[in-house]
């Protein structure tokens, strides 16, 4: 079938923050750069999340913990972010510093940063539905909006889905985890209302719920649920953390333990009695999908071991944070002041020439993944992406 063609240098499938630094780069490297995006917002994952704190952007040193590892886009992303909400600076949280933030500011940081490069154009409410490959190349990716098809003609093409959405279509090789050692996955809702929220309250709901889980009040994955205090003194968060996969209609289980959850803290915990819920994220996030089968695939001794490469392209000091179906969160930590770098090998494949890879979708083993796939790392490994596909 023939479809309306649209010629570009570089495609960027996917507008989470690995796919918003992607296309902002390609299109100041002077490429011609076209991202589509399956959301009608930027950020991906990063706003639907309703996360509270960004990782994997600080050297975590003793002399400057807070200092920006990257520096470039994920630089500006903070700066505008602290512009927008002076008040919320670095924060130690255990052994590593993150950046708080709101959801909202990050949207707006993301839309203003893209909407203002006049090489990038960006489609929105667009899914990439199929992909061309020739000779190893991808030559063409359907896109769709509505019910209309376009072809997108492009030079490069980098994947930004998350779930590697455009790695499957080119027939590029990859990897998944066996679903039983699949990370837990995430369901936040937002919560209005609370009385005297205090340090504690992070510590007792787990607490409680933990007690309800002994019980057999609850199923076993709703002790690992955390709670983070909101921005006004009556708000919270709370994250689920529940199994990825196997389980159908996973929305409506999430939904149906969100409330579940409410009202059990509403019974035990007097804070919780007149709050009420505002906000629950749109879908259960995968915290582990499919991952590129890359030239090279960073393992957890590169993590632990602080490796760096020559063709190291992204430092990260993020410990390895891994949320075991089992055990829940258990964190592995690089010595203090040391950080690893990601080469660019784990970004690109052999058997496809013009597929670059950044975000939660690069070559990393499971354990790896644990630490590269945080919002700041996220963010300079699209950049660095981009960079390369408009140059290649
Ligand atoms: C439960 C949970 C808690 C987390 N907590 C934190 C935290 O507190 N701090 C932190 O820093 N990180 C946290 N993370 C990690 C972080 O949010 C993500 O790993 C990161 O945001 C991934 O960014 P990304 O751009 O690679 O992918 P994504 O955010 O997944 O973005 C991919 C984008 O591609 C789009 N897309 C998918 N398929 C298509 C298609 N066919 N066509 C067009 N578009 C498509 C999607 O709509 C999405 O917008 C958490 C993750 C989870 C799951």
């Amino acid at each position: 079938m023939k479809y309306k063609k649209i010629e570009c240098e570089v495609l960027v499938v996917g507008g989470g923050v690995a796919g918003i630094a992607a296309s902002i780069k390609a299109a100041r490297e002077g490429a011609s750069t076209v991202l589509i995006e399956k959301n009608n917002f930027p950020g991906g994952t990063g706003i639907t999340g309703l996360h509270r704190f960004i990782c994997g952007l600080y050297a975590n040193t003793e002399d400057m913990p807070d200092k920006i590892l990257n520096e470039g886009i994920a630089s500006e992303i903070c700066s505008m972010l602290q512009e927008l909400a002076p008040g919320k600076i670095p924060l130690r949280m255990g052994k590593v510093y993150v950046l708080p933030f709101a959801t909202s500011n990050l949207m707006s940081v993301l839309r203003s940063l893209s909407e203002k490069e006049k090489q990038l154009d960006i489609y929105y409410n667009t899914e990439a539905v199929s992909a061309k490959t020739e000779n190893n190349t991808i030559v063409s990716v359907t896109i769709q909006k509505l019910n209309k098809k376009f072809n997108i003609i492009p030079r490069v093409v980098v994947d930004c889905s998350g779930d590697g959405v455009i790695i499957k279509l080119s027939g590029a090789r990859y990897r998944t985890t066996p679903p039983d050692q699949h990370q837990l996955a995430g369901y936040t809702f937002r919560v209005n209302g609370l009385k005297h929220v205090d340090d504690i309250l992070a510590v007792k709901v787990p607490y409680y719920l933990a007690r309800a889980v002994e019980q057999k009040k609850m199923p076993f994955y709703l002790k690992y649920t955390t709670f983070t205090a909101g921005d006004t003194e009556d708000e919270g968060y709370c994250k689920l953390n529940m199994p990825s996969a196997g389980i159908m209609e996973r929305e409506k289980q999430a939904k149906k333990d969100a409330l579940s959850v409410h009202t059990y803290l509403a019974k035990v915990l007097p804070v919780f009695n007149e709050s009420y819920i505002v906000e629950m994220s749109p879908e259960v996030l995968d915290r582990e999908g499919p991952r590129l089968y890359g030239k090279y695939t960073l393992t957890a001794d590169d993590v632990i071991t602080a490796r760096k490469f020559p063709d190291g392209i992204v430092k990260n000091a993020w410990p390895i944070e891994l949320w075991d179906q089992q055990k829940g969160v258990r964190y592995q930590y690089l010595k203090p002041g040391e950080n690893y770098e990601i080469p660019l090998r784990c970004l690109v494949t052999k058997n496809i020439k013009n597929l670059f890879c950044a975000g939660r979708c690069i070559s990393v083993t499971h354990e790896a993944l644990g630490s590269t796939r945080v919002i700041g790392t996220c963010i300079s490994l699209g950049e660095k992406a981009g960079r390369e596909a408009a140059h290649r």
